[in-house]
Order: structure tokens, then sequence, then C-alpha cells
């Protein structure tokens, strides 16, 4: 195999053709197109609206086998597979992945524009603000923080009359409510309009939203690996006359905000889920919302832009939607809805046309299938109706060899004598692991496509056995792909695979778990059935947290587990396809807006850190501006 030239000189030798000509290509109409520059722009929510009669494209979600820490090219292999369909292929051909946090790009990992000769482009702005949602997600989370903190000073800073005077003030000597307020008037069951007539009892109930500061879970974020920021004490100035509070960071990309942003259909799905989002409860026992604390409006505001997908493109001038950011570890791990919707819709066919004309929508779920996929069948589907057809599994000799025995991978440091040269007896062992997710993405029903992202120390024999292995363990079809190297090319036959596989052939999927069992129940099933546990362990914390969401009606969401992607368990260490393990279960966390509940599983951390030698470390800026180190 050639050399090939690192990520960013690759991406910086390709001038990216106008975005107007690339939305033009897709069949977008100039008014549904909002340029940010030349090379990327927000595409108007309306055109799901004009193309809603088209029946949709395929849709495929890309996954993977347990990586190893440096990633085994989910990213790459989903570019690669859309160039090879849409530029080498003539099908009409989508890529949706999720936008970069900030955190791994100066941490581990640089960047996640996919790799070689399969990226989206430019790739430095992929990876850095691209369109400001990132921004836009941590301002709206902020701001609700704030909310928080202050009603709760101003409430035990006044009496309850003076509280409700100043909520609704008199203007021009007529006191009304602002309507978000009737939400909370709803809630308490005060049916009355004019604020004049409620009593002083209904006042008091209504001012004061009595939050229980220990019971608050809304965290503060940012987009930066700030471990200092995981417990912190804020209101230590004279100004907030004692009111200290020990409370904490999370990664911009963990918040509830961010799921929201990729979980809504439309803009007021979205106000309403911002709205629903639960901060904590009132002494009373009862959830306190972002609609109680009257910031809805102000946070749909923040994020009105943000809800429009970004448009990009591939190396080979494909089109690729950018859209919202959620870990897949400690969040669901998906793109958003609705880049999905609206390329679905693209690629999808008039009434009477053939259906060879019908195209393709490659969306990635991050890290291994039995977190990013599970949540992209059981959380993105169920709440989008969207159906998928078939997954694309990628596997790579490499982390197959960390499976089978072969010494841990660590960033930085050279690779093993293992994973340079052949080793069979390693190889075939681990793909116990390969397996497992094989037999994991069968439950969901969906077509399987093996995908064997080459690298240039695979032996043919090597990629042969992984093939043999994976047709063994059930999967429709396996292809070593060599897109890294060659770019849409090098992924044909991936490509006419997937085409094969879904040809013809009416999507048979299911989700794992029927959301109206017991949480614990769903939970148990997902341990079982998805890690291979056998059982859960819920701490009394835990067990106390699912009991208040149950009755206070959150018991029928679906379940986002918070778990490590180093192995199909909760612990990092064991790789392949552990066995005689239970999930412990630290404590539940709810996220009524986006919908769904989060149990953390053993040592999870929804910030993380920075190592000694972080990415930074490589990165500088010349004096024409020129971005280096971004891998
Ligand atoms: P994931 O999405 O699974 O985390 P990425 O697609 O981001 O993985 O790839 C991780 C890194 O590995 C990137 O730097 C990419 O360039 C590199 N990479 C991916 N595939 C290959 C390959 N076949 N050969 C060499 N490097 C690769």
């Amino acid at each position: 195999l050639a050399k090939v030239p690192s990520d960013i000189e690759i991406a910086r030798d390709q001038t990216p053709k106008p975005i107007t000509k690339v939305a033009h290509e897709i069949g977008l109409r100039s008014s549904e197109l909002e340029p940010y520059g030349d090379a990327k722009a927000k595409v108007s929510l309306s055109v799901l609206k004009r193309l809603a009669h088209r029946t949709n494209g395929k849709y495929i979600v890309v996954a993977g086998i347990t990586p190893t820490p440096l990633g085994e090219g989910k990213s790459t292999t989903t570019i690669g597979l859309a160039q090879a369909l849409g530029a080498h292929l003539g099908k009409p051909a989508f890529a949706c992945v999720r936008q970069p946090s900030q955190g791994p790009t100066f941490g581990i990992k640089g960047g996640a524009a996919g790799g070689g000769y399969s990226q989206v482009i430019p790739m430095e702005e992929f990876n850095l603000h691209l369109t400001g949602d990132n921004h836009a997600v941590q301002a709206a989370n902020n701001l609700l923080a704030a909310a928080i903190d202050t009603r709760m000073f101003h409430e035990s800073t006044q009496k309850d009359a003076a509280l409700f005077d100043r909520l609704c003030p008199k203007s021009k000597g007529v006191r009304t409510f602002a309507p978000i307020m009737f939400k909370r008037l709803k809630k308490l069951g005060i049916d009355k309009t004019n604020p004049d007539d409620l009593t002083d009892d209904e006042k008091a109930r209504f001012a004061r939203l009595d939050i229980d500061p220990e019971t608050i879970t809304w965290h503060r974020v940012t987009d930066t690996n700030d471990r200092f920021l995981r417990e912190i004490t804020v209101g230590h100035a004279a100004t907030e006359k004692g009111q200290v509070r020990k409370t904490g960071y999370d990664i911009c990309v963990a918040s509830e905000c961010m799921a929201v942003l990729a979980l809504s259909r439309d803009l007021n799905d979205m106000k309403e889920r911002l709205g629903r989002m639960v901060i904590g409860t009132s002494r009373r026992g009862e959830p306190v919302t972002a609609d109680d604390l009257g910031v809805t409006g102000a946070l749909a505001i923040l994020m009105k832009d943000a809800i429009k997908p970004n448009l990009m493109q591939t190396l080979e001038g494909t089109p690729v939607f950018v859209h919202a950011g959620p870990f897949a570890n400690i969040a669901h791990g998906n793109s958003s809805i609705l880049a999905d919707a609206v390329a679905l819709k693209l690629a999808g066919i008039e009434e009477g046309e053939p259906v060879e004309r019908t195209g393709y929508v490659i969306t990635e779920a991050g890290f291994g299938a039995d977190i990013g996929m599970e949540k992209f069948c059981n959380i993105k589907c169920r709440e989008s109706g969207l159906v998928p057809d078939a997954v694309v599994l990628v596997a790579t000799v490499r982390a197959l060899k960390t499976h089978g025995g072969g010494p841990e991978v660590t960033p930085g440091k050279p690779l093993s004598e293992v994973y340079l040269e052949e080793n069979l007896e390693i190889l075939g062992a681990g793909c116990t692991n390969l397996e497992k997710h094989i037999s994991n993405a069968k439950k969901f029903g969906l077509k399987v496509i093996v995908a064997i992202n080459q690298f240039t120390t695979d032996t043919q024999a090597e990629l042969e056995l992984v093939a043999k292995k994976a047709l063994e363990a059930g999967a429709d079809a396996a292809v070593p792909t060599n897109h890294w190297a060659l770019g849409g090319e090098g992924a044909l036959e991936l490509a006419k695979s997937v085409i094969e596989q879904l040809e013809g052939k009416s999507s048979e999927f299911k989700f794992l778990y029927d959301v109206k069992l017991p949480v614990e129940e769903k939970i148990e099933t997902i341990a079982r059935e998805m890690y291979g546990a056998d059982g859960i362990e819920i701490s009394e914390l835990a067990r106390s947290q699912i009991e208040t969401y149950t009755r206070q009606g959150y018991g029928d969401l679906p379940i986002c587990m918070a778990k490590t992607h180093l192995s199909l368990s909760h612990d990092p260490t064991l790789k392949g396809q552990p066995k005689g393990f239970k999930v412990p279960i630290r404590s539940v966390k709810l996220a009524a807006g986006a919908r769904f509940l989060y149990p953390l599983c053993g040592a999870m951390q929804t910030m993380p850190g920075l190592s000694t030698r972080p990415g930074y470390y490589n990165m500088d800026l010349t004096e024409d501006g020129e971005i280096i180190g971004l891998s």
C-alpha cells in the first residue's frame, strides 16, 4: 500500500466545492440554504415539508466493535462508504455525523472528521466552531443553571407577597402573567388568568418553587476537558449572602440540551422538550422544570439556529450533514434526528419513480455497537419513528487483537509487535467480541454488514479470518474495505455489498424492550442482552432515584446507559466477550426533556480530564493563520 499523507495534509490538498453547488446537486433550493462562508451552510427545516410526500431513502447506521482508545474508523468508514456510493456508484448518498467536541479535539483524539482519503472538509472548520451549535447549547444550559441559583436566592431573601409582586409586576396599573407562567398555574391546578384573583395561598404556591438544593441535578457545562470543575462550590461572593452550594460541571456534549438538540423533531418539539427538562425536586416532592423557571423561551431563542442541520462535503464532494454531538458513553451518542430526516427525504424517491433511484443515508452511532447502536435503535429511532435498514459494523484487526489477549493500546505510545505482525491465534480469539456485536445487531432485526477497516499492517490471511468468523457468527456480509488509503474507490466492495443486502428488502426492525416495563427491568434487559451480563446491581441511591422518577411519572422513558466504551462490560479492562459479571448501577439521572433515564454504570465521569500530554501540545497557529497539528 502506498504511503498516505497526514489527515490534515490530505484535507488541505482538496479545494471544497462552493457549498451552494453541493446544495444544488442534492436538490436543495437556495431559499433553503443559509451559507456560513463558502464551505458550510445551515439547511432550513422547511425542506421537510416540501419533500414530505417522498418515500425515504435507505437508512444505514454505522456502528463498531468495542474499540481501542484510538478509535477503529467508524467516522472514516461512514465517509468512505458515502463517497463510494455517491461519487463512484452514482447513487444519492448522504453521510450524517456528529459535530466533534472540543474536549477530545484538544485532549486525546485530535479531530473527528474521518481520516486518510475519507474525510469531511474543511476539517479545521468541522473540528472547531463549525456554525456555533455547541456554543449555543452551552449558552442555553448555563442560562438555565443561572436561573436556578438566582431563583433560589430570591426566594430565600423575599417574603411570599413580595416575591409574587416581583414575578408579576404591575405595568401601567395592570398585573399580568407572562405566557410561560400559565404552564405553572396549570401544573398547580389554578384555573385563573388574572394574577389579582389568586388567593394568598395560591400566590405563595405559584411564586415559591421551593427547590430542594440537595436534589438539583442540573450542572453547568463547558466543552473543555476540565476535571477541576467536576465538583465545585458556588455562591462564595458576599453578595450571595451565604447561599453556598456544591455543584459541578459536565462536558457540554453530555448535557441534556445537547440531547434535546439531537432528538427534536421540529422547532416546537425542541421548545416543548426544553421546557420539560427537570432540574431537581421541590421540597413538596414535585419535579421542577425549565417551564417553572420561566426560561423556556430564552433557551429556545438561544438554540433556534442550532436546530438547523449543517451541510458540508466529503473529500470527493458528496454531501455530509454534521449536526449535534452527544458523546456515546455518557450521552446517547448519535447525530440529530433532523439531519437524518432531511437526508432521508433528499435521498428519497417520488411516487412512481423506480426504486433503483432510492438513495442512501449513512449515519454514525458512536463507540461500540453495545452503546451507540443500542441507543440509536432504542432511543433515537423510537423518538424519530424512522426505521433503519441495516447496520455496518466496523471491525479492525488491531482492536480484535486487543480482545484476543494483545497488550493494551495506549494513545501516543508505539504499538506492540502483536499489532504489526500477523498473529492469527490472538486475532481468532479476539473475534469473540465481533461475534457478540453481530448477535446484538441481529436482535434489532437489522441486516449486518461487517466492514473490516483495513490497516497497512493487516495481512490477507488476517482479513480473511475476520470475514470468515463474521459470517459464521451470522453477519449477512463481511468485506475488507480500504477507503482510508484509497477514498471511495477503496470502499466499493462494501458499498456494493450494502446495495445488494438492501435490494428489495423491507426492514424487520424491532426495539429491544418495551418502554412500559419497570425501569429496573429495562436496565437489566440491556445489561443481559447487549453486554452479556448476569444481571445488575442497583445501589440504594439508584433505587431511590428510580422510585422518585417513577412516582413523578417518568418511569416509561427509554434508557440511556452511561458505560465505558472500552469493554462490553462496565469494566474497561475486561476485553473480548466478558462473562460472569453484574453491571453496577451507581445512580440514575433523569432527562425529561430529551426523554430518557440515564443510569451511570461503575465509575463513569460526565466530565473527562486531560492527560499529562494532551493533544494541544502538537497544535499551533502560523503567522499566516494556518492551523498546525489538528491531526
Ligand atoms: P472512530 O469514528 O471509530 O472513533 P475514526 O474514523 O475517527 O474512528 O478514526 C480514528 C483515527 O484512526 C483517525 O485518525 C483516522 O485517520 C485513523 N484511521 C481510521 N481508519 C484507518 C485506517 N484504515 N488506517 C490507518 N488509520 C486509520
